[in-house]
């Protein structure tokens, strides 16, 4: 047998490992996960009650059309129902759009770093992947405009960008836009949008207005805390939408998914604890790598890239034995850093703690004293 040929050059996603394995491979009892950019307080609590209700439904599809979610959803933001796409996560919305855009002899656009899921579908596709460099951790987007040809299908946009937390202001994506071609879709993944605080930040919903060749994607896997349903979503022109939706599966999202987005979109002041609390949090860390000499990028998202100057794998496995679990920037693009999720006050000051400690340790171990 033979798999397409595209496939052999692509690893399998390595899911960071379980907290259950994680507790007995090294004898613990507590173990904090923050490494997928999970919310650390959940969801909102109506989401169970809205779960509950819907188990008596399970013998029947789902509605594929999530039209209660669908109503509820162009309300909240402000735009016609037929403009939402929903996915199975937005990372299948990556693929739908990968499914519906690209092929072999077209390429596409993106940043490195930044989410893996764009170029892995691309790839899948037999496209060819333009990756532009980050400039200082930021999106190069003149560069980025300098790799669009005629065979260029879709540009991607992720901001905040994962794993960096930087973004693109407002002014930066506006004059991007107005230089984009019109035959190029441009996405712009906002998987992190609820965390941001930039002032400067631009709002694309209303930038819909303006140009027919954007689609943006959010979901409820961040900051509404429901990861584990798997829904996210796209929003776009009615006709762009009406032309992928064949690619996308008739029953993508699951009844419970649905219920439970739209529980949790009808909980604002949850979202807006999260928010602050988050905000609280990030603070929690620039001031210990301030204190530290640590480089590290402001952060927009439920998460911080810090660059602790020697391998990131070491860190991880320094904190994993002592049972937190973060992302190893080796795999990232950034062999130097880790990327920590914001967890909660109390879990930031264990991970904190134990950072310390680590610093401290590996000075000893390098100047032989204490100072
Ligand atoms: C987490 C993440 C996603 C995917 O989220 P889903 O769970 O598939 O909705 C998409 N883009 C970025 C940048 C992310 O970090």
């Amino acid at each position: 047998m033979k798999v397409k040929q595209q496939l052999q050059q692509l690893k399998p996603y390595q899911p960071g490992k379980p907290i259950e394995e994680v507790k007995r491979e090294y004898g613990l009892e507590t173990v904090i996960k923050l490494a997928s950019n999970e919310n650390p307080y959940g969801c909102s609590p109506l989401v169970h009650d809205a779960i509950i209700s819907e188990l008596d439904h399970l013998a029947l599809y789902p509605d594929g059309y999530s039209r209660s979610l669908r109503e509820a959803l162009a309300v909240h933001l402000g735009v016609e129902g037929k403009q939402l796409i929903f996915g199975n996560g937005s990372d299948e919305v990556v693929q739908i759009i990968c499914r519906a855009f690209l092929q072999k002899g077209m390429n596409t656009v993106m940043a490195t770093p930044t989410f893996p899921q764009y170029r892995h579908n691309a790839i899948i596709e037999g496209a060819e992947v333009r990756e532009i460099p980050l400039r200082d951790g930021h999106h190069h987007l003149e560069a980025m405009l300098e790799a669009i040809d005629d065979n260029t299908r879709v540009v991607w946009i992720c901001s905040p960008n994962n794993p960096t937390g930087t973004y693109v202001n407002d002014a930066s994506l506006r004059s991007f836009l107005a230089n984009v071609p019109k035959h190029v879709l441009v996405v712009i993944d906002e998987a992190y949008y609820e965390y941001v605080q930039a002032e400067d930040y631009p709002n694309t919903v209303a930038l819909l207005q303006q140009y027919e060749n954007i689609m943006i994607l959010r979901t409820f896997s961040k900051a509404y805390g429901l990861a584990a349903l798997r829904i996210g979503y796209g929003v776009a022109h009615e006709h762009v939408l009406r032309a992928i939706e064949p690619a996308r599966e008739p029953f993508n999202t699951s009844r419970l998914a649905q219920v439970a987005a739209l529980a949790a979109l009808n909980d604002q002041p949850f979202i807006q604890q999260c928010v602050q609390k988050n905000k609280q949090g990030l603070n929690q860390f620039y001031s210990f790598c301030d204190q530290h000499g640590l480089r590290y990028y402001k952060s927009e998202g439920n998460f911080i890239l810090i660059d602790f100057g020697f391998s990131g794998d070491e860190v991880f496995t320094y904190l994993l034995q002592r049972g937190i679990i973060v992302r190893s920037g080796c795999a990232l693009g950034f062999p130097t850093a880790v990327r920590i999720t914001v967890g909660s006050t109390e879990q930031n000051e264990i991970i904190i703690h134990a950072l310390t400690n680590m610093l401290k340790e590996r000075r000893e171990r390098f100047c032989g004293e204490t100072f």
